[in-house]
C-alpha cells in the first residue's frame, strides 16, 4: 500500500493535549511517524501533502449510530418502511458518515434485524464507503415499554422488537446473535419523545436484562441499554450492561455506580436530540407534557453530564441523529452541544468524539489518536477544531479523510488554495 506524509501539519493528537507542528507518515494502513522535529521524514516513494498549517487529527467516531434512522418524524415511519429500501437508504447514510468526518460508528441500535450487519460486511467488504460499524440489533422492548408501537387493534411496527421475561429475551437476543451483531440493544426505561414510551420510567425487569446481558456474555457480544429514569441506570449496572446511554436523570447514587464501572462502562447522552426538541422545534409541534419532559431531560443532563466528567466516566457523543429534528449528516453538532450543555471544554468534547469513542469500538490500543502504529484514521482539517468545533460540521472544511490509510477523500483543490493564502 502507499505510503503518504503530510508535511507541516497542526497535529492535535487526540490525547486531549495542545495541537503541536509536525510531519506525519502514513504507510499502508498505519501511521509510521509523528515527526515534531519537521523536515526530517524520508519522502521517497511517498505521496507529499503540504498541509500548511492544516490541523491533523484522528477521524470522528460517532458513539450511538442509527444508520437505519430514516429522518423520521414517527417511530412507526421506521416499521412502514420495506427492508428492500431502508436497506438502500442505511447504505446511504453510512455513506455520509463518512463523508462528514466519523471513519468509526458504533450502532445504538438497528431499525430491522439484519441491516446493520449487512451494511456493516459490505464496508469490511469493500462494496460500499462507510465507517467501520459495529453493528446492532433492533430494540428488544417490553410490551407498554419504547418502541412498542401496537395497539390490541392494530399491529404497528416502529424500531423494537417485543420481549416479555427472560425466555422471551434469551431468544430474541440468542437470534440477534444468530444473524451476525456486534451487540443487542435493551431497553431499560421509557422515553419522552414517544406517546408511547412509557414516559422516562423504569420498565424492564432486572431477570429480563440479566437474560440479555447472559446471552452477550456467552457469545462475546456487548449490551447497550436505553435508560433515562435513574432506576434505569442502576439496573444497568447492576446487571453488567456495556453501554449506558441517556443517564440524564441518574442521581447520586446511579453517579457512583457509573463511577466504580468507569474503566469497562461508556456512556452517551444522546444530546443531540434533546437540543432540538428544546431550542428547534417551534411550539406547538410537541404535545405540552412531551416537551416539558424533554426539558427537564435536557436540564438533568446539564446537571449530570459536569458530575460525569468530574468522576473520570467515559462519555462518548452522538445525539441520535436520524429523526425529523436531527438529520443524518449532522451528527457533528454533538461536539458543541458537549460544550454548551455539558460543561466540557472544546478539547475534552473532542477527546470524546475520538479517543473515547474509539475506545467503544473496541480499538483503544490502535485507533482514535495521532500515534505512531496506530490506524491511520484521520481528518486533515482547514481551520483549528478546537477555537471553533463548529468547523467540523462543515465537510467542505475536510480536506482530507483517511480511513485505515486509504484516503478517501483528497481535495486538492483546497490544497492548493491553502498554499496559494500561505504564499501571500
Ligand atoms: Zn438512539
Amino acid at each position: 500500500m502507499a505510503r503518504t506524509l503530510f508535511k507541516n501539519c497542526r497535529v492535535w493528537d487526540g490525547s486531549g493535549a495542545a495541537a503541536y507542528p509536525a510531519d506525519v507518515m502514513v504507510d499502508g494502513e498505519r501511521i509510521a511517524s509523528v515527526a515534531t522535529d519537521r523536515g526530517r521524514l524520508d519522502a521517497s516513494g511517498a505521496e507529499v501533502v503540504e498541509a500548511n498549517g492544516m490541523t491533523l487529527m484522528p477521524g470522528l467516531v460517532e458513539g450511538h449510530s442509527h444508520i437505519t434512522f430514516i429522518n423520521a418524524a414517527r417511530a412507526t415511519d421506521l416499521g412502514d418502511t420495506p427492508p428492500e429500501e431502508h436497506t438502500l437508504i442505511a447504505a446511504r447514510n453510512a455513506r455520509l458518515l463518512l463523508d462528514h468526518g466519523f471513519t468509526s460508528a458504533y450502532s445504538a441500535a438497528s431499525a430491522k434485524l439484519r441491516i446493520d450487519v449487512v451494511i456493516r460486511n459490505a464496508i469490511e467488504a469493500g462494496e460500499l464507503p462507510g465507517p467501520r460499524l459495529r453493528a446492532c440489533g433492533p430494540e428488544i422492548t417490553v410490551t407498554a415499554g419504547l418502541g412498542d408501537d401496537r395497539r390490541a387493534h392494530q399491529f404497528r411496527d416502529s424500531f423494537a422488537i417485543v420481549a416479555d421475561g427472560p425466555d422471551e429475551v434469551t431468544k430474541l437476543a440468542r437470534t440477534c446473535v444468530r444473524e451476525g451483531v456486534d451487540s443487542i440493544k435493551l431497553n431499560i426505561s421509557g422515553d419522552d419523545h414517544t406517546s408511547t414510551g412509557a414516559l422516562p420510567r423504569t420498565v424492564m425487569s432486572e431477570a429480563e436484562i440479566r437474560a440479555g446481558v447472559s446471552v452477550a456474555r456467552d457469545f462475546h457480544r456487548k449490551v447497550n441499554a436505553h435508560c433515562r429514569a435513574a432506576e434505569s441506570v442502576k439496573r444497568a449496572v447492576r446487571c453488567g450492561v456495556d453501554v449506558i446511554y441517556h443517564c440524564e436523570h441518574a442521581d447520586e447514587e446511579a453517579l457512583d455506580m457509573l463511577e466504580s464501572v468507569r474503566d469497562r462502562v461508556f456512556v452517551g447522552p444522546a444530546i443531540g436530540l434533546l437540543h432540538a426538541a428544546v431550542h428547534e422545534t417551534p411550539e406547538g409541534v410537541l404535545p405540552g407534557g412531551v416537551r416539558h419532559g424533554i426539558e427537564l431531560g435536557l436540564a438533568a443532563a446539564a446537571r449530570a453530564y459536569p458530575e460525569m466528567k468530574k468522576r473520570g466516566i467515559r462519555v462518548v457523543i452522538g445525539g441520535d441523529y436520524g429523526f425529523a429534528r436531527t438529520p443524518q449528516g449532522e451528527n457533528a453538532r454533538d461536539i458543541a452541544h458537549f460544550v454548551n450543555h455539558l460543561g466540557y471544554t472544546p478539547s475534552e468534547a473532542l477527546v470524546c468524539a475520538t479517543r473515547y469513542g474509539a475506545e467503544l469500538m473496541g480499538l483503544g490500543n490502535q485507533a482514535g489518536q495521532v500515534r505512531e502504529g496506530f490506524l491511520a484514521d484521520l481528518l486533515l482539517v482547514d481551520g483549528d477544531p478546537v477555537a471553533d468545533v463548529n468547523i467540523l460540521r462543515n465537510k467542505d472544511r475536510l480536506v482530507a479523510i483517511l480511513k485505515g490509510g486509504e484516503p478517501y477523500k483528497l481535495d486538492r483543490s483546497a490544497l492548493q488554495r491553502r498554499e496559494m493564502r500561505a504564499a501571500e
